[in-house]
């Protein structure tokens, strides 16, 4: 399958990694949109959160599991935003589930 952050997954293409588990892998998002900027990604393939379901709950729930996990390594004790697109009109660049984790500023109240 031709997806990169399955190629990220599998070390095909390199990432600055700041978390890795069994179930999921996180790395510093190549385009920051803010001073501490990083994905979280289940390492299997799920397109969105939209396509979560009986079969994959558990997987995903892992990946719930690492983000507070993966705001600790970062130092985020003031707090985060998490965001996850779905499709086009959501701004989902990268079809492989993915959640953005964004700190290290006091970020804008407009989600739009
Ligand atoms: P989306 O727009 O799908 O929610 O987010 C995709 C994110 O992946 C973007 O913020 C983009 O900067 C990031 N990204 C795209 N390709 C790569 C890559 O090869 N490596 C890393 N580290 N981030 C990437
Ligand atoms: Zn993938």
């Amino acid at each position: 399958m031709n997806c990169i952050f399955c190629k990220i997954v599998n070390g095909e293409i390199p990432c600055s990694k700041v978390y890795e588990d069994e179930y999921c892998l996180a790395f510093k998002d190549l385009n920051p949109a803010a001073p501490v900027h990083v994905l979280v990604v289940p390492k299997t393939h799920i397109e969105s959160v939209d396509r979560t379901d009986a079969e994959n709950i558990d997987t995903v729930a892992k990946v719930l599991l690492a983000l507070p996990k993966v705001a600790k390594a970062l130092s985020l004790e003031n707090g985060y935003r998490v965001i996850t697109n779905v499709g086009e009109d959501g701004g989902q660049t990268v079809k492989h589930l993915h959640f953005h984790i964004l700190g290290g500023i006091k970020l804008a109240e407009k989600l739009n």
